[in-house]
């Protein structure tokens, strides 16, 4: 039976009601005149259904698939601007008592090195991220209650931030770590973390299963109601995803909508950020096992569907994904993304050899965070190093309800400003400091509101001159 407010997880991701969706969708999806007035229900920035978003998934006419791009470009302006904000994973351990099939962490693989950073890797590790110039960081661990319990994660995350280097700090610790309790999701979110992370991987029950054999990753029930136990911890802010690849990505756009429709019918605020995450090589990985790999179109109209169902939840891409693609998803509506990315444990005080010995999965997109920050300048973005709304206490739906009514926008520019400004005066290159004060100067005359314009404008004088950080609205 499909209830979205049901706390068990065969509820609220109903099989029955996906298969009904994707039928429902196939039949729909010519239907032009509906697929017209589901855009025009997006264009308000209300949000749609599961069902409404599988007809515009499946939906192959020329015309309205431009028209749907177009809008999701419109929504990702309107509500984001040209900001994009930049974080890093952090890979605390590899080790790992799970067997998912995709993954090389997975306890069988016996010729990847198994690595956990002591608190003094992680200080090293830290300061080498802080040397360029990030802010936020999403850590990462495999599950091994042995290895990694969660004191470790909690001590590690007290390091962290613990740490200031030259003008460094993390402001931001987001945690992808194992399902897990309701006491030690408290135990995290005590620890003053951001958004807690982690992907369902597929919403598929029968595939799911197949692709977790063995290990406590393996029950799909307490795997999917994990972000229920997140919020009744006190979790504010939870990040979904799935990996795009694992099963057909039909089933699982429907499935992840459904969880961001169950999360806000029970407790009134959806995810905070939805990651689309595709299958890529890695150790002793080969993509071409999964016969469900997802074209580049076929992810570009993903990421745009996304963007109108749930036009207030940021969207995150790694670098897993090419420069070129990367390119063309953020017009359409992603609002993270991570640079300069290391994804093996202890990759950015070390070398690399160690970076394709112990990697979690391939980057394809290799350049230094420099290098992106600069990328996007010339695209015409934004990088922000913001983590203002945490650190004031607007998370959950604090954080939704000023978003909703536009009153973020007020904060996320000045911010996003002011950080970039201070990557300018501590890390960035020459030529990337040309490119980011071009961009400031033009951007500061775009914030409408006069007296916050007035303080912004001052706060970047005492950047520069004064050496001051740390400034937020
Ligand atoms: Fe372990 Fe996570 Fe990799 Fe699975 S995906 S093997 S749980 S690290
Ligand atoms: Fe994100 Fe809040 Fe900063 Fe805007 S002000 S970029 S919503 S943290």
């Amino acid at each position: 039976m499909y209830r979205t407010d049901s706390r068990k997880a065969e509820e609220f991701i109903c099989h029955e009601e996906i298969l009904d969706t994707l039928d429902y969708a196939q039949a729909h999806c010519n239907d032009l005149a509906m697929v017209r007035s589901i855009l025009e229900k997006a264009k308000a920035c209300k949000g749609l259904t599961h069902r409404e978003a599988a007809i515009l998934l499946e939906c192959r006419d020329a015309q309205m698939t431009e028209e749907i791009y177009q809008l999701a470009r419109d929504i990702k302006q309107r509500l984001y601007g040209n900001r994009i904000v930049m974080f890093a994973p952090l890979y605390l351990s590899n080790y790992c008592v799970n067997s998912c099939t995709y993954c090389p962490y997975h306890i069988k693989n016996k010729h990847i090195a198994r690595k956990k950073l002591t608190q003094e890797e992680i200080i090293k590790e830290v300061t080498a991220l802080q040397d360029m110039g990030h802010k936020r960081l999403a850590i990462e661990s495999g599950e091994d209650p042995l290895h990694n319990p969660i004191d470790y994660i909690l001590e590690s995350i007290r390091t962290i931030y613990s740490i200031k280097h030259k003008n460094g700090a993390i402001r931001r610790v987001n945690v992808n770590i194992a399902a897990t309790t309701v006491e030690n999701y408290r135990k995290l979110h005590e620890a003053g973390i951001g958004t807690y992370i982690l992907f369902q991987e597929t919403y598929h029950k029968e595939n799911y299963e197949k692709l977790h054999p063995r290990g406590p990753k393996s029950d799909y029930a307490y795997h999917t109601e994990a972000m229920d136990r997140a919020m009744e911890g006190g979790i504010d802010d939870v990040g979904i995803g799935v990996l795009f690849g694992l099963n057909t990505y039909r089933y699982d756009f429907v499935g992840l909508l459904m969880h961001a429709e169950h999360l806000e019918a029970t407790f009134g605020v959806g995810p905070h950020t939805i990651s689309v995450p595709r299958i890529c090589p890695a150790d002793d990985i080969d993509t071409n096992d999964f016969e469900n790999a997802v074209s580049d179109e076929v992810f570009q109209r993903i990421v745009a569907v996304i963007r109108l169902s749930v036009p207030y939840t940021g969207m995150i891409i790694s670098t897993r994904e090419s420069q070129r693609s990367r390119e063309k998803v953020l017009e359409l509506g992603i609002s993270q993304i991570s640079g300069g990315s290391r994804t093996s444990v202890g990759g950015y005080a070390e070398s690399d050899l160690l970076e394709e010995n112990s990697a979690q999965f391939d980057i394809s997109d290799h350049r230094t965070l420099d290098e992106v920050v600069a990328w996007l300048l010339r695209l015409g973005y934004i990088p922000s190093f913001c983590t203002a709304c945490y650190r004031e206490g607007r998370t959950g739906d604090r954080f939704m309800s000023l978003v909703k009514t536009g009153q973020i926008a007020n904060c996320c520019t000045p911010n996003a400003l002011m950080t970039l400004q201070e990557y300018l005066e501590d890390y960035a290159s020459p030529e990337t400091r040309v490119l980011g004060d071009e961009m400031i100067l033009r951007q500061m005359e775009e914030i409408p509101n006069p007296a916050i314009r007035r303080r912004a404008l001052e706060n970047l004088a005492r950047i520069k001159k004064e050496g001051k950080r740390d400034f937020r609205f």
